[in-house]
């Protein structure tokens, strides 16, 4: 439907200036100030319907809209009432050339990310400072008359193709880099402006305005629709389509160098205009060097400032995972790593690990007698006592699971195991929790020792061993401690 009217509006063009060749040049005067106002109320209205995120290209890619048609303004104001027939009049040229700058403030600028305010306020100086040199440039060739030449008015074409050519060039490799809906959506539609455009100017500046028509009114004006319809349409169609995916170091590159397509752009721009004014050329570069250089220091100081903050939450997590949430000990993730890494550890000197197995008591009794949260309160306690008799650098004690414990010894031997099990059991013993169900009438602890040379045999068989030691403590009576040794 929308695509039908676009080929009605280029149709009515062609049929007015052939029915009505008198009025031939007003006719494409009216159509070509119409177009580039459709194509830019189709970029507000998307703008305006997008979030905050995506609206800034549609609604920059608006502002380049507006700059045309002011050229179009100007030129109509030239031709039909300053009867000014000079194919180059310096204010439309001017505003014919500006509006490639918020066309490529917006394809040098990242898409999705919210950048920092003084990284928007670098952007538009840049910007600024373009346009101000296509200022510069654009009148030290042509007068606001117009072109003193022919050569000049072909010099301003190729000027004019040169920048087309470098907006489609930026527009399409963000373009190939679009792995979003909506970016891939709007560079799309850029993409088909600025390569269509580029084609259609060309064509029209050498071939018809600097050939054989100068002024609006031929046939072949209708040709200048085409370009603007395009982006209205697709600006228009919010279409389910996205995008085959393009390689993520691409994009991320791509994404990273954008900036560098403005500051390039300038750069460009001054070394050509230094020939003519040299100080405003010299400014231009100085402004693209340090504008691109402070541009990156500030989104490069934002991203440290997120990597701290990840790096942070990272560490936060990992901590929590290694952490048992009861009893704030480490849990069983961490013993099973922390054993495996004294346990293989590379080195000729081999350490010596006492592997400690601690289960409460008749602990399901406790539960069933005192409710579950007493038994969460009694391993808490036990927790807190267990932990208070060590202080050893190289023991970790951590919940294995349950209600039961476990405490790595490195470097220590197996008596040594023995004498700490035996305080543990004691230090329990002595915190008096209530437990009627037991024979021993409060809260004990039996604890299984086994002890070897760090990778001498399989660690499994150290656990078992220590695991079998404390079978034997609890079919000893409980409330004791036995060992294994190797
Ligand atoms: P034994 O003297 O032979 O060790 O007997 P026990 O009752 O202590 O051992 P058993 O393995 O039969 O029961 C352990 C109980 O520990 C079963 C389970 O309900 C309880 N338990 C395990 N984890 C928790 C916990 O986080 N909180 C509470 N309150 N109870 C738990
Ligand atoms: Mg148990
Ligand atoms: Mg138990």
């Amino acid at each position: 439907m929308t695509l039908l009217l676009a080929c009605v509006f280029v149709l009515l063009h062609a049929a007015a200036i052939f029915f009505l060749p008198a009025y031939a040049m007003q006719v494409s005067y009216a159509f070509l100030l119409t177009v580039p106002l459709i194509a830019a109320a189709a970029a507000l209205r998307r703008g305006l319907r997008e979030d905050w995120r995506s609206s800034r290209g549609w609604l920059l890619m608006a502002l380049g809209m507006v700059s045309w048609a002011l050229g179009m303004v100007a030129s109509l104001r030239q031709n039909l009432f300053l009867e000014n027939a000079n194919a180059a009049p310096g204010d439309s040229t001017l505003l014919f050339v500006l509006y490639g700058v918020p066309i490529l403030l917006a394809v040098s600028a990242s898409y999705m990310e919210r950048e920092p305010l003084v990284v928007r306020t670098i952007d538009a100086l840049l910007a600024l400072t373009l346009g101000y040199l296509f200022y510069v440039h654009v009148f030290s060739l042509v007068t606001l008359q117009g072109a003193g030449s022919r050569s000049q008015a072909v010099y301003m074409a190729m000027m004019l193709d040169a920048e087309n050519l470098f907006v489609l060039l930026a527009a399409a490799i963000r373009f190939s880099a679009s792995d979003r809906r909506h970016e891939f959506q709007f560079y799309r539609a850029v993409v088909t402006f600025a390569g269509l455009y580029t084609v259609v100017t060309a064509y029209y500046n050498h071939f018809v305005a600097l050939g054989d028509h100068p002024d609006f009114g031929s046939l072949r004006d209708p040709l200048v629709d085409v370009p603007f319809l395009a982006f209205a349409l697709a600006a228009w169609r919010e279409g389910e389509q996205t995008p085959r995916r393009p390689s993520p170091t691409l994009v991320r590159m791509v994404r990273s160098g954008s900036p560098l397509l403005m500051a390039l752009a300038l750069l460009a721009l001054s070394i050509v205009v230094l020939r003519e004014r040299f100080y405003v050329g010299v400014m231009g570069i100085v402004v693209a060097v340090l504008g691109y250089g402070a541009r990156n220091t500030f989104t490069q100081a934002q991203h440290i400032k997120n990597e701290e903050g990840l790096r942070q939450q990272s560490d936060e997590l990992a901590t929590l995972a290694h952490t048992d949430s009861l009893t704030g000990l480490p849990n069983r993730r961490a013993l099973d790593e922390m054993l495996e890494r004294a346990w293989y550890r590379p080195g000729v000197i081999r350490d010596r690990i006492t592997l400690l197995m601690i289960d409460i008591d008749y602990f399901k009794q406790l539960n069933d007698t005192y409710g579950h949260p007493a038994g969460d309160a009694c391993l808490k306690k036990v927790a807190e006592a267990l932990r208070s008799v060590l202080g050893r650098p190289g023991d970790l004690l951590g919940r294995y699971g349950g209600e039961e414990f476990a405490l790595v010894m490195s470097g220590a031997p197996l008596q040594a195991g023995l004498v700490v099990g035996e305080r543990l059991r004691q230090t329990v013993e002595a915190l008096a929790i209530e437990h009627a169900r037991s024979p021993h009438r409060v809260v004990t602890i039996s604890v299984g020792i086994s002890s070897g040379m760090a990778g001498l045999r399989p660690l499994d068989l150290l656990i078992a061993q220590a695991d079998s030691a404390l079978y034997q403590a609890k079919r000893n009576g409980r409330n004791r401690v036995a060992a294994v040794d190797d």
